[in-house]
This record gives C-alpha cells, structure tokens and sequence, in this order.
C-alpha cells in the first residue's frame, strides 16, 4: 500500500472511531476531516501519531488541536459554503483547512511569526487558495474584512475579546475556549436581533491566547 492510501485509511479510522462515534453528525465536517491529510501539518518525525486521538507539539510551546476538538468546534459553527470565517491562532494551519474545506474564504491571525511564516507556504503548497493570512495580534480581530460569519478561536483566553464580537455579523456564530490557564469552557455564541446568546458546550484546554484583549503574559 503506498503511503497516501495508507494516511487515508488512518484518516477514515480516525473519523469512526473519534469523531463519529463521539457523536459529531455534519457531514460536511466528516468529509473534511477525511479529506485534509493532517500528517502534513505536523513534523516530518510525528507523521505516523497525525491521527491520534491527542493534539501534538507544533513548535514555539504551541499544538496543533487533538482532531476530535477540531471537529466539534467546526460543527458549532454551522457553517455553509458562502460564508466568511475569522480563525484566530493559526498554528499548524489544520483548523483553517478544514474550515476552507466547508466555507467559502477564512481569515487565519497568528501572533508568532516563525509558525505564521511556516504555515503560510504550507498553504500555498497544498493550494489552500481561500485561507488568507496575517501576522498580528488576533484578539483585535480583523477589523478591515469584518463583519464574520463565523469566528473561531483556537486558543484559551480569560475572557471574550470585545472587539471580536464587534466583528460578528447578524446572524454570526463565535467559538471560544474561555478560562484560566489550565482549563477552559468551549463558549458558543451566536448574535440575532435581539442580540448575543451564550451557550456552553464542556470543558477544554487549550494554550493562552496572548494579546491586548486576552492573556498580557505568555
Ligand atoms: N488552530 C491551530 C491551533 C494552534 S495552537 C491548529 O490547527 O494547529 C494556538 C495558536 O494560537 C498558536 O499558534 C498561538 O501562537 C496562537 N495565538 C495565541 N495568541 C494569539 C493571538 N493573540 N493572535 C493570534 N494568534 C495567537
């Protein structure tokens, strides 16, 4: 069996065994986690654990989220093939390849540049063409392409950055792992025109998100 055939049925096992099992029914979010081929996210040397059910050292102290975790977050967002997404921590660039796998464009901000640089051409090599990148702090958002229809952040903060729900469009749907340093609520909301509802959907643990609107130290 050659090596693509191989990371496919891993990937086809990972998505019975992980995540429908577990309860995640989107299609369009299965298919896309059978479709991106994460042993390429990751080094070179942690190819073969890609498909386990943990998240796995990036580089810089950062992971790239157990698959299970990118699967729910995704679903939350009830996404459709036309709209806009804010994700905020690129890291790996798998999150954002899944999301550009349903959605129409997304927007991807990481604050280190060493990873930003990285998964920048990771995306240009594997012709992710509607992933846009920037290298900033993302708890400010995305102020000139906003409002989102959806915003997702791959990193846990102390609170909900302010300027993120600005960016939110009617209708929009946010992600969010809110807590202390340890552990974190993955946050649902969701703005109509009566305005923000919040909900929960477990706990969670996720490194800091650093910047003027989330954690001031690393
Ligand atoms: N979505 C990523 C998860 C990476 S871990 C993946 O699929 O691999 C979280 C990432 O958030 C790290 O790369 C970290 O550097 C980044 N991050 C933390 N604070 C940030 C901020 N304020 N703005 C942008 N990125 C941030």
């Amino acid at each position: 069996m050659n090596e693509e055939n191989r990371y496919q049925r891993l990937r086809e096992e990972m998505v019975r065994k992980q995540i429908a099992a577990r309860g995640i029914d989107d299609p369009r979010v299965l298919d896309a986690l059978r479709a991106v081929p994460r042993h390429l996210f990751v080094d070179e040397a942690l190819r073969d654990q890609a498909y386990g059910d943990f998240p796995l050292p990036i580089g810089q102290g950062q992971t790239i989220s157990q698959p299970y975790i990118v699967a729910e977050m995704t679903q939350a967002l009830q996404l459709t093939a036309d709209d806009r997404v804010l994700e905020i921590g690129t890291g790996s660039g798998y999150q954002a390849a899944i999301l550009a796998q349903i959605a129409y464009r997304v927007y991807t901000v990481e604050r280190i540049h060493s990873l930003y640089i990285r998964t920048r051409k990771l995306f240009d090599e594997l012709g992710y063409h509607n992933i846009v990148t920037r290298f900033s702090d993302g708890t400010c958002g995305w102020r000139e392409e906003g409002p989102f229809d959806a915003i997702i952040v791959t990193a846990g903060s102390p609170q909900i950055p302010a300027p993120l729900v600005e960016q939110l469009g009617d209708g929009g749907r946010m992600i969010i792992p809110v807590g202390d340093a340890y552990s974190q609520e993955l946050t649902n909301l969701y703005r109509d025109q009566h305005g923000i509802h919040q909900t929960e959907l477990g706990g969670c643990r996720f490194v800091k998100l650093v910047g003027d609107h989330g954690w001031k130290d690393v």
